[in-house]
């Protein structure tokens, strides 16, 4: 029997016996109806004070993490074109953990101008023996173990940042399931924190892109505009004549002289532009540092940034850095990224790639707090096998459901 049956049970009978004691059978008096009422309400809060408890996990003895995947091709909705390049899909290779009869899903997507190839993922996670964790809990121990199974490159940053994001937000995501918790409640975030998320507006004709801009008008608070192109400030007038709100630039590296790229920031900033993404090319460091100095409005870094040995090199030269989980290689170092950047006063913004709403939804459980999101990734997909954040009126929803939030969709 369960317990608040029992004391229900238990209630009754004591009722019973105080109608008996007062000779009046067949209905109660006012003192007893009392005691029970008394007796139910106390029933109820010890209810609820048992499930409150915390209860601790157990596993199954002899449980271990197993580790699968499969490649997936993410299909855009819009052609998407950036400073040298476009696409209509995106490779992907989706990855579960399982333990204990838990699932976490994971997923690394591959950006063509990362180098990065579903080959290359495939043959990492084969690298893997996550069967000698028993205990998923222990995620700075195993991500230490994964982290190992990278090679250390030239500029200081671990390879093989996908396949390593991709093991780390299943074992997030399992890790949430187990405690039944969502992620952004174990980091101790306020989810009325979430910020709002940019929608990219892509390269196109002016004409184009402020139909686009008519087509969300209402959805988002923020704009993005990829820039970069001799053509800049007649896009951000195209996208400005269909909407007043904010918009964030992306250079994307493209421009490559400081002083044109001074006074356009000038002029955007004029434009009720907010910040610039990664202006110049990567290895400009002084000329972004010069920049940074003068600029109007704050400079992150993009692709300057992968990992925390690039946020070392670069503190000083921008504002701020735009995170990602498919650079650094998934939340733990995200998490560490964003502490190391607050502590040397930098902004921080959190971005993502084409992605599902799996890898999306992970970086959302970081974002409350954060400067800038631009975290629309999955919302440039047609075939996303998965529900999770949600965006409304612009600011991004977190799911009060353990792990990332996610349902499969049918
Ligand atoms: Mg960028």
């Amino acid at each position: 029997m369960k317990r608040r049956e029992f004391l229900k049970g238990a209630a009754a009978v004591a009722a019973g016996a105080a109608v008996t004691a007062c000779g009046f059978k067949g209905f109660k008096s006012e003192e007893a109806a009392k005691a029970e009422a008394d007796s139910l309400a106390r029933a109820d809060s010890i209810a609820a004070a048992e499930a409150r408890k915390p209860r601790a996990y157990q596993s199954l003895p002899g449980s271990r993490l197993s580790l699968s995947w499969e490649p997936y091709e993410l299909q855009l909705r819009h052609t998407f074109s950036v400073s040298g390049s476009s696409r209509n899909s995106t490779p992907g290779v989706q990855v579960r953990i399982g333990y204990d009869g838990f699932v976490g899903y994971g997923e690394a997507s591959m950006p063509p101008y990362l180098g990065h190839t579903v080959a290359s993922v495939q043959a990492f996670l084969s690298k893997l023996r996550l069967g000698r964790f028993g205990d998923p809990f222990q995620l700075e121990e195993i991500m230490a173990y994964v982290d190992s199974c990278a090679v250390r490159l030239s500029d200081g940053n671990l390879s093989d940042g996908p396949a390593r994001a991709a093991v780390d937000i299943a074992l997030h995501d399992l890790f949430g399931k187990l405690l039944g918790q969502p992620l952004w409640r174990v980091f101790g975030l306020n989810p009325a924190k979430a910020p709002a998320t940019s929608f990219t507006i892509g390269m196109d004709t002016p004409e184009v892109m402020a139909e686009k801009t008519r087509e969300v008008a209402g959805r988002f608070k923020v704009l993005k505009v990829k820039v970069g192109q001799p053509n800049d400030l007649e896009m951000i007038d195209a996208v400005r004549s269909a909407s007043s709100l904010p918009i964030v630039v992306d250079a994307n590296q493209g421009w490559t002289d400081r002083i044109a790229a001074l006074n356009e920031i000038y002029a955007l900033a004029d434009r009720g532009v907010k910040m610039v993404e990664q202006p110049m090319p990567r290895e400009r460091i002084d000329d972004i540092a010069w920049l940074s100095e003068r600029s109007p409005l704050p400079i992150f870094a993009d692709e300057a940034v992968q990992g925390m040995a690039d946020l070392r090199r670069i503190k000083g030269a921008y504002n701020g850095v735009n995170i990602k989980l498919m650079k650094c290689g998934g939340l733990l170092e995200a998490r560490r990224m964003q502490s190391y950047a607050r502590a040397e006063g930098m902004k921080v913004m959190l971005g993502c790639m084409t992605e599902t709403s799996c890898a999306v939804s992970a970086a959302a459980q970081i974002s409350p707090g954060v400067d800038f999101a631009d975290l629309d990734g999955n919302l440039l997909i047609s075939n996303d096998p998965f529900e999770g954040v949600g965006v409304s009126e612009g600011k991004i929803v977190l799911r009060n459901l353990p792990g990332l939030g996610l349902n499969i969709r049918k």
